[in-house]
């Protein structure tokens, strides 16, 4: 059985129970096990110590990416691992650093996923393996300057077809790793027929311009661009044919919004594990802040958030594995998670006092990062209104 990452240590504060207090973890098979110690052995390693460094110079870190490709861990549940394997994997690199898992997220989980969910043999033959292995690397471009909540009903980017070439303009914004990647699944409509369209836009095709997105107070590591496309000629053999209506990208985002759910339960156990060990160790009034009640509430409420959060997600993990989730348990799953994570982050903020503001304390980059969670993938609100909708069959978005 692996140990759970203990952020716990000094004298007699030995084997006190993991942030994981159900022991989810311990309904992983033999080799998931094995794998996620492989990734908190490589987290530890190459990510824990320079994450913050990065964070604050705005800087990705791509000397890590043949290494984290080394790790064989994309698409997990395409290679024998299981939906509770691979969410529990989204908070494993969370709790590390959730700006390298949303990074992750994005290449993998919308990216790649798409090239298997929508693409030819071709366009796999062409893409996937490099992709896989982060030799190339991709992002998901949706939202536009002018619409965010509302791009289902409407975006402005057009493709128009001339024979066996696509034109395309538009804009996107909020594309993540759009600064760098190669490729993007880009979503545009028709000009003529008004239906949805996706491609893998290579993004070194003359008419595409990137530009980043900067001074974020969240998730600065993560690469976020603003994209025009200026009658950018992409080739039909790049249309993924299998895309033809926006419930193919709710098909996407179905299933990253569960995703987010499990990084909002990685960065809640991250909380916990920085808050429990800063508050075993500092001292006020001659005595650990740990030994004071209010301290163990706050401890208490973030384990219970994480705790809840972390079982909702083993569920719809299992649901997942029947073919059975649904886009408004995926909703539900966002806001609540996330909803919880903001509370769980400011209570470790507020246990670390002024430390908890500056971020050579981790707790501050923890706090910041949720906010960027808490809004991407659909904002709280709208995945609130999605399960509204559900609910009450009364549509309450538009
Ligand atoms: C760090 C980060 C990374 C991102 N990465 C990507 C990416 O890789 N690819 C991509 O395509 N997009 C990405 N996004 C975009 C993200 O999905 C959008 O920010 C999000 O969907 C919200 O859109 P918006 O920012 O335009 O806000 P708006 O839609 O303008 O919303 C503003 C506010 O109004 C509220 N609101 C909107 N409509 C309603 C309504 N009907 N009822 C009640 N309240 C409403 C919202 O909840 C919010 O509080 C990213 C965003 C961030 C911040």
């Amino acid at each position: 059985m692996p140990k759970q990452p203990d952020a716990v240590s000094g004298p007699g504060v030995r084997n006190l129970p993991g942030a994981d207090f159900l022991d989810i973890e311990a309904q992983l098979d033999a080799r998931e096990r094995a794998k996620l110690d492989e990734v908190r052995t490589f987290v530890a390693e190459h990510v824990t110590p320079f994450a913050a460094a990065w964070w604050t110079a705005e800087q990705f870190p791509f000397d890590l990416l043949p290494k984290l490709g080394a790790l064989g861990v994309s698409t997990p549940t395409r290679h024998g691992y299981s939906h509770l394997f691979h969410g529990l994997l989204i908070a494993e690199l969370a709790r590390a650093d959730a700006s390298l898992a949303t990074f992750f997220m994005i290449h993998h989980d919308l990216f790649v996923e798409s090239l298997y969910d929508f693409g030819t043999e071709g366009q796999r033959e062409r893409y996937l393996e490099d992709a896989a292995a982060l030799r190339t690397t991709g992002a998901f471009a949706l939202t536009e300057p002018d619409h965010g909540s509302d791009v289902a009903k409407g975006m402005d980017t057009r493709a128009r077809r001339e024979g066996d070439t696509w034109i395309v303009n538009g804009a996107k914004r909020w594309i993540g790793n759009g600064t760098f990647c190669e490729h993007m699944l880009l979503w545009a409509l028709d000009e003529e027929t008004g239906a949805v369209r996706g491609f893998v836009l290579d993004t070194s095709l003359p008419g595409v311009s990137t530009s980043r997105i900067e001074n974020k107070i969240s998730l600065r590591t993560v690469q976020n661009a603003d994209v025009v496309l200026e009658d950018v000629r992409i080739p039909e053999a790049d249309r993924f044919p299998g895309i033809e209506s926006f419930s193919d990208a709710n098909q996407l985002l179905r299933s990253s919004r569960i995703m987010v759910g499990w990084l909002a339960v990685g960065q809640q156990l991250a909380a916990f594990d920085v808050a429990r060990a800063y508050v075993l160790e500092r001292e006020q009034f001659g005595r650990p802040l740990a030994s004071f009640q209010l301290i163990q509430q706050k401890l208490a409420t973030m384990l219970g958030n994480a705790t809840a959060s972390m079982a909702l997600m083993v569920q719809i993990a299992h649901a997942r594995a029947q073919g059975t989730e649904r886009m408004d348990q995926a909703a539900l799953a966002k806001a609540f998670t996330t909803e919880r994570m903001r509370e769980t982050v400011a209570l470790g903020r507020a246990a670390l006092g002024g430390n908890g503001i500056v971020t050579d304390h981790r707790m501050a980059r923890i706090f910041a990062d949720a906010e960027a969670v808490y809004t991407y993938e659909g904002t709280q609100d709208v995945n609130q209104l999605i399960v509204g909708r559900s609910v009450t069959g009364i549509s309450a978005i538009t």
